[in-house]
């Protein structure tokens, strides 16, 4: 990959600015915020250790929640962050309880090599004085400018904000010497960039969810790059309806028929549809469900693919090199509708183990995999839900494009 990253960089005795992803889930415990869930705390250590054992002096940031006044900072400190980032590192962190002026520069001033800090979180600069200003989420460049003045290099290891131009990511990017990718972001760029940019072939794409609106711009622009483009979940009942097919109460937008219609036309055996449904009476677990091939009973609505679409979805399968799968087959949470979804990861890790690499894209189909017990048998889960998303649509990410080249 052409992005610079963290293991090209000089760090001995620098001041190395290092955006994160500690954006975690809080809890309040006897009047106290504690931290729900560490797990992107977990998973920025290697890079935070990399940064700290090669000499860097490390000047950590994050954003943590929506700051839309005064009241919201609070609850929404770093504080309890920092905590248990020293817990998971063993040492010492020192917490600055401002985003800019004295006493945060005085702090990076007396960091010694292998120290590090983390300061407040940078969306406390969305408001002045009760005032919503927004300098970190609309990228005011005075405070870009001044960001990166407190440190020699940065280091982006949050993928989860690469689609947004913020103070904290592009802002600084653009007023430093050099910006790297952190381990995770590495991670990113290769697998998900890697499948959209450069995939070893066949490659196919799974779309699913609820709504074509939602994901028209992924489908149209893996059509153009992916060799097969399997269409599941909710969306496909508008898909159906194109075709002339009848859908009962099945999703449906009727907006999007027309554009439906056109892929159709111009994607031929390209894009891959189901050729059954299971569909059910109700939208619950119990409803009474039968197997439709074609039309669908007046009444009923799908919420699940059918066996033979199952078959099908696998064979298409069967040979591919690389794989992206975002949105779930069917109504995954309930148990008696996940199985086409089910039956899609179980075959991943079978083209995973005979060598093909598969992405999953974020969102909802991340919850699917973890759900299913399979996400730590396919090559990459992406943690960025809304970033994933546009790196898969083909957008060009303010976070990713602001990384240096090598
Ligand atoms: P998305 O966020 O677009 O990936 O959509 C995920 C949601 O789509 C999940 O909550 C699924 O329950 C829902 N979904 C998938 N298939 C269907 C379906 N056939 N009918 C209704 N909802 C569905």
């Amino acid at each position: 990959m052409a992005k610079l990253t963290v293991e090209d960089l000089e760090l001995k005795g620098k001041k190395v600015l290092m955006r994160v992803d500690f954006n975690v889930p809080l809890k309040e415990v006897d009047g106290q915020q504690e931290v729900a869930n560490d797990n992107r705390i977990v998973a920025a250590l290697p890079t935070i250790k990399y940064v700290l054992s090669h000499g860097g002096r490390a000047v950590l940031f994050s954003h943590l929640g929506r700051i839309k006044s005064e009241d919201d900072k609070p609850a929404l400190s770093m504080k309890p962050v920092a905590q248990r980032l020293a817990d998971l590192l063993g040492q010492p962190v020192t917490f600055v309880p401002a985003i800019e002026g004295p006493e945060l520069e005085d702090a990076i001033n007396k960091l010694e090599d292998g120290q590090v800090l983390i300061f407040e979180n940078t969306r406390y600069a969305d408001v002045v004085d009760g005032e919503v200003v927004k300098r970190e989420s609309k990228n005011d460049p005075a405070l870009g400018a001044y960001w990166a003045s407190l440190g020699d290099i940065f280091v982006n290891d949050a993928f989860g904000t690469a689609h947004r131009s913020h103070a904290s990511n592009a802002g600084i990017a653009a007023n430093i010497a050099q910006t790297a990718a952190g381990f995770l972001m590495e991670k990113e760029i290769k697998f998900l960039g890697g499948a959209v940019e450069n995939p070893e072939r066949p490659f196919v794409a799974i779309i699913g969810g609820a709504k074509v609106s939602d994901k028209i711009t992924i489908i149209q622009n893996l059509l153009e790059k992916a060799d097969k483009v399997i269409v599941g979940g909710g969306m496909a009942y508008t898909f159906a309806a194109a075709k002339g097919e009848k859908i009962g109460n099945s999703l449906f937008e009727e907006d999007k028929v027309e554009l439906a219609k056109q892929l159709i036309a111009d994607a031929g055996d390209k894009l891959v549809l189901p050729v059954d449904a299971v569909a059910a009476d109700k939208f619950a677990n119990d409803a009474d469900s039968y197997v439709a091939e074609g039309d669908i009973k007046d009444g009923y609505m799908g919420l699940d693919i059918g066996p033979k679409s199952v078959e099908l979805f696998k064979s298409v399968l069967a040979d591919a090199k690389t794989v992206v799968w975002n949105g779930p087959m069917g109504v995954f949470e309930m148990p008696n509708f996940a199985k086409g979804t089910l039956a899609i990861g179980e075959e991943l890790v079978k083209v995973t183990e005979k060598g093909a690499t598969t992405i999953v894209g974020g969102g909802d189909s991340t919850a699917a995999v973890q759900q299913l017990g399979v996400a730590d048998k396919l090559s990459h889960i992406s943690t960025g839900g809304g970033a994933s998303l546009e790196y898969l649509e083909g957008k060009t990410l303010p976070g990713i494009a602001a990384i240096s080249e090598k």
